[in-house]
């Protein structure tokens, strides 16, 4: 089952948080080799895995009533991928794929051919007021020199330091059955509430910190296999024997990330009205049905002349929050 672990170095400046994604990430693929565009190719699996697993970790790490939407638009084969993750670290993933994807493509060789591609990091409020626009921070795919990055980690770290100006180590890693990461974070040092009232930490101590450094240094010598095959209390004592760590709770069984899909035929109807009357009635003059798949779970939507009729109707209400479907 899947697992969330938060942890903190005690009297030191430093938190941590390991999550082991099985469940709730098989079910993701699961879903997506059973629907029409079938199976993910390995390399772009992995990146999603990746992105989940650090999805989760970075929606517990803020405690923001909203969604956490981590998307990456890459300029290869890799077009959109989209990981959503509830407060309560529900969530759904899923990536469009245009093209051959090669075994062994790299990072940059799916998403950042010609260092264009962009990590979009999106936190849109609960209950949002009229006219209030979610935040939204968006990072490139290269590093300070330019040079294409080649490991997903690397991109929100530095996201982090831009943002949130945060010294972030993360070790991502996935495979067909689990999808895994480990945060270790400087603590701003006016403290855990720092981040979630938007105030920035005190800049001079960025890079700075003796004990995080430490810290960070041992966590990045995590292997990815490591991550994958070992259990949690066994990465922690094989990482931090000489540390001593304040473990809270572990977030597993029904208060675990799970998966879980938004979609409902509401939104989907919304959808299909922005579509207007004319497009929509142009394809029912060919097929019997307007068919629609949700790209996060595979569930299938279809609208006849009457449904559609029904869409179009002047008074019909609209219905909010229908963006990220597509
Ligand atoms: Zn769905």
């Amino acid at each position: 089952m899947s697992e969330l672990h938060k942890f903190l170095f005690d009297g030191l400046p430093v938190r941590g948080m390991v999550v082991r994604l099985t469940d709730a990430w098989t079910q993701i693929l699961q879903r997506r080799a059973s629907s029409g565009t079938g199976a993910y190719p390995e390399p772009v699996r992995n990146l999603l895995g990746e992105m989940s697993a650090a999805a989760v970790l970075m929606q517990s790490n803020i405690k923001f009533n909203g969604a956490l939407v981590l998307q990456i638009f890459g300029d290869g084969p890799v077009k959109l991928a989209v990981v959503e993750v509830q407060p309560d670290l529900s969530l759904r993933a899923t990536a469009t794929v245009v093209g051959e994807v090669a075994a062994d493509a790299r990072l940059s060789q799916l998403v950042n051919l010609s260092n264009l591609g962009r990590c979009a990091i999106t936190l849109d409020p609960q209950d949002r007021f009229e006219g209030q626009q979610p935040y939204q921070g968006v990072v490139p795919l290269f590093g300070d020199q330019r040079e294409p990055l080649e490991k997903f980690s690397e991109v929100l770290q530095h996201y982090m330091l831009q943002s949130e100006q945060l010294d972030t180590t993360l070790v991502l890693a996935a495979n067909g059955e689990v999808a895994a990461g480990l945060l270790i974070q400087r603590l701003p040092s006016g403290g855990i509430n720092n981040l979630s009232a938007g105030q920035s930490a005190n800049e001079d101590e960025i890079g700075r910190n003796e004990d995080y450094k430490r810290i960070a240094l041992l966590a990045s010598t995590l292997k990815p296999e490591e991550l994958l095959t070992l259990d949690v209390d066994t990465i922690l004592h094989r990482l931090f024997w000489e540390e001593k760590l304040l473990r809270f709770e572990p977030l597993s069984g029904a208060s675990a990330p799970r998966f879980a899909c938004r979609c409902n035929r509401e939104r989907v109807s919304q959808m299909i009205r922005s579509l207007g009357v004319e497009e929509v009635e142009s394809i029912l003059t060919e097929r019997e049905d307007v068919e629609v798949g949700c790209d996060f779970c595979g569930q299938q939507y279809r609208f006849d002349a009457v449904d559609a009729a029904q869409i179009f109707k002047p008074d019909a209400g609209t219905v909010p929050g229908s963006s990220l479907l597509h």
